[in-house]
């Protein structure tokens, strides 16, 4: 190759075309320093013919400067970017970025120095320092990331360098992971798991694309299931992507992996620090990392030899992102499947009506396990009706609730009580002139949290101190919480069993690896009564002394005219429901709601699932709706608000008029203010014939705005707000 057409990484520019000069032995997917202006940008070598741009003369072309020492981009990955980008209707370039790292990590390998404490204890220690010791006792990492964590700047860091109370450690970058063993403790199967074991199996050593819907009871052993198709990759040399939806679960996750191949997989996720998100990324590209567990952003890491792809908790809405490249994790990862000819599983005790769809076209291989593990035994499940069993005034636990949580902790067993709400109460009030605290930034109320003693703001992340006086009226010890959020739920446990040990489980309380590790930890030990949480103990969680769940407010769910609302309420709460009588001792499972009859609420009741699924599919073929029709949306913003809404004028004006395409909007979106900038949303609905991504680019190209205007389109959307 003498020129190449490269894919930069440059805001404006997407496609430039170079001179490779003589002795640089370029491919394809070949990551490359150019110049551009006065500066350089990092590209990858494309296929010239799938990039459009114009040919320039040879005498024009500048020289591409180096070839970075990582391996090319191989070309099934650059399809899944090509496919992904045209699909979301995103800039090939954002996709891309995806699969490369750091910049750090594609300089090659080498050293990097890290910094952790030597161990000297001084006599005396500015606050600082001594807040700085405290806080980073045990960690090594480098000089930002250390003084992140311990909240100080770097410089008093580097002050501690200079006294000896930090030392620099030098890390190697190429350092070889410990090899996971495939046989190292295989279970004993049952014969339904046997069975799902020997077709993905089979699948693996076949190597061609074969996308599995694993669907298995809360308890059935999917993960030993998808484990045993793990260890055939592994026996075969090959790399495996497990997904999970969220870090929290990895903790869970790791511990169960060793136990099986005799060390933990590596991680891949946004809080990995610096040094090992570069020796990772280093592993996965020379095909050295066997098994790598993350979050959505591992899904386009270059593995260079990846044999399986597993996803579990596969119906979790966040795998769905929303900011930046907005793409489904989920199905990114079956087409990432299909490009690299590979089988794919995804794992859900409640699949996605989409993923049942796939399954009952044929398109996916289902495979169930309809029993718990170990004659375990599905949980019983009560409607408590709120209307008839009334908690007491200014409580939120039914008598009857509260009775069965009495005889679990006199028997030492453990309850879990589920809302999903973090905080003490969702809204706060002044008692003498109705003052409701909002955020300045964001069209929502402020949460009071307690247990920090701060007014939170749930989108943005603004808060301030709880005021002793009204900001309105100014009187005094006025303010009050309106409805339940977990930590009121744990005060009102607190009160009526004061010998309980509550643990409150949420983003807030549970928010790092040690800390999930310290919470599983308690709960297996017997040390925790009751738990209290968000959706972040709905999954996951294996607790055997756990036998009775709560469900306090199931109703909260179907609020807020979501089109998936039902669906969403009902995985969730099956989820949570999921969590009891998975050991030895049966579980119960008690709903509080005010709505007996929904249909949500009476799927779980009778435990007619395939009859929620047929009743939720029969609606969603009338609206229209995923997947038998499709759906788009177009989010517009700008901190100025006419600016806004002249934009959204300006974007309905040009409506395409196509038969099958349904343009609704534009209208101010729920959350009309977020984070400082104000939204006006489109809702598309299109039959599933329409090129409805060829219709929304020939809409929205032509259309020119100003600067401050953000235009966004979300292919699938999940979230309405
Ligand atoms: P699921 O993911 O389907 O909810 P898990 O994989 O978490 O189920 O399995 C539930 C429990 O049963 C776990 O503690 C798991 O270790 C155990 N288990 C499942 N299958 C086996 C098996 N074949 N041998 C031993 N333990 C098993
Ligand atoms: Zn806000």
């Amino acid at each position: 190759m003498n020129r190449v057409r490269l894919l930069v990484f440059n805001a404006v520019l997407n496609v430039l075309d170079y001179r490779v000069p003589s002795g640089m032995e370029i491919e394809l997917g070949s990551v490359v320093v150019a110049p551009l202006g006065p500066r350089q940008v990092v590209g990858i070598v494309w296929e010239a013919e799938r990039l459009p741009g114009n040919e320039v003369p040879e005498s024009k072309l500048r020289p591409l400067l180096e070839m970075l020492p990582v391996p090319p981009i191989p070309a099934p990955l650059r399809r899944l970017i090509e496919w992904t980008a045209d699909y979301y209707c995103a800039p090939l370039n954002s996709v891309a970025r995806m699969a490369l790292a750091s910049a750090a990590a594609l300089r090659g390998g080498g050293t990097m120095t890290e910094y952790r404490l030597t161990g000297i204890e001084p006599k005396r220690l500015t606050p600082q320092r001594a807040a700085a010791m405290d806080a980073l006792e045990g960690e090594q990492a480098t000089i930002r990331e250390l003084a992140e964590r311990a909240s100080v700047s770097e410089g008093v860091l580097r002050g501690m360098v200079g006294s000896g109370l930090l030392e620099p450690v030098v890390v190697d970058l190429d350092r070889p992971y410990p090899r996971a063993r495939a046989d190292f403790a295989q279970p004993k199967l049952n014969e339904d798991q046997q069975a799902a074991t020997d077709t993905f199996v089979a699948a693996v050593r076949k190597g061609t694309f074969a996308p599995f819907l694993l669907d298995g009871v809360t308890g059935s052993g999917k993960t030993e299931c998808y484990f045993e198709a793990i260890a055939e990759a592994l026996r075969r040399g090959e790399q495996v992507l497990v997904m999970l939806p969220e870090i929290a679960l990895t903790e869970n996750f790791l511990r169960r992996f060793e136990a099986r191949f005799g060390v933990p997989p590596l991680l891949w996720h946004s809080s990995v620090k610096s040094t090992e998100r570069r020796r990772a990324w280093r592993a996965v590209v020379k095909g050295e990392a066997q098994v790598v567990v993350g979050a959505r952003s591992a899904l386009f890491l270059p593995y260079a030899k990846l044999g399986l792809i597993v996803v579990d908790e596969a119906h979790e809405v966040s795998f769905k992102q929303d900011d930046g490249v907005r793409y489904n994790a989920r199905d990114v990862a079956v087409m990432r499947a299909k490009f690299e000819q590979i089988p794919v599983i995804l794992a859900s005790a409640t699949p996605a009506l989409e993923s049942m769809q796939l399954a009952e076209a044929g398109v996916y291989t289902k495979i169930d396990l309809p029993d718990r593990f170990g004659g375990a035994t599905l949980p019983e499940i009560k409607i408590i009706d709120l209307r008839k069993d009334i908690p007491e005034r200014g409580h939120w636990l039914a008598p009857l609730l509260v009775k069965e949580m009495q005889q679990r902790l006199e028997r030492g067993e453990q309850s879990l009580l589920f809302l999903n709400r973090r905080g003490y109460a969702p809204l706060t009030l002044c008692r003498n002139c109705g003052f409701r605290f909002k955020c300045p930034h964001c069209s929502a109320w402020l949460i009071e949290h307690r247990l920090s003693r701060r007014l939170t703001c749930h989108h943005c992340g603004f808060e301030h101190g709880v005021p002793e006086t009204c900001p309105e009226c100014g009187t005094g010890d006025c303010l009050v919480a309106c409805g339940p959020g977990v930590e009121r739920i744990a005060d009102e446990v607190r009160e009526l069993m004061p010998e309980a040990r509550i643990a409150v489980v949420t983003s807030d309380t549970i928010n790092s690896p040690a800390k999930i590790a310290e919470f599983v930890e308690a709960a297996e030990n017997k040390l925790i009564d009751v738990i209290v949480g968000t959706q972040l103990v709905t999954k996951g969680y294996h607790f055997p002394e756990l036998t009775l769940v709560g469900v306090v407010d199931a109703d909260m769910g179907l609020e807020g005219g979501d089109l998936r609302a039902g669906e969403r309420s009902y995985q969730q709460i099956a989820q949570v429901a999921g969590r009891a009588g998975r050991g030895e001792k049966p579980g119960e499972v008690l709903i509080q709601t005010r709505h007996p009859e929904a249909p949500v609420i009476q799927a779980l009741a009778s435990g007619d699932r395939d009859a929620f699924y047929a009743a939720e599919a029969e609606s969603r073929r009338d609206a229209m709706a995923p997947p038998f029709g499709r759906w788009a949306a177009i989010i517009i913003s700008s901190e100025d608000e006419a600016e806004a809404k002249a934009a959204a004028r300006h974007i309905g004006a040009a409506r395409p008029d196509v038969p099958d395409v349904f343009v609704i909007g534009p209208a101010p979106a729920p959350l009309s203010l977020l984070r400082g900038r104000y939204r006006y949303r489109f809702l598309i609905n299109a039959r599933r014939s329409a090129e409805l991504q060829t219709i929304i680019r020939g809409w929205l190209d032509p259309l020119k705005f100003p600067n401050g205007v953000r235009v966004a389109v979300d292919i699938d959307p999940y979230s309405f707000v």
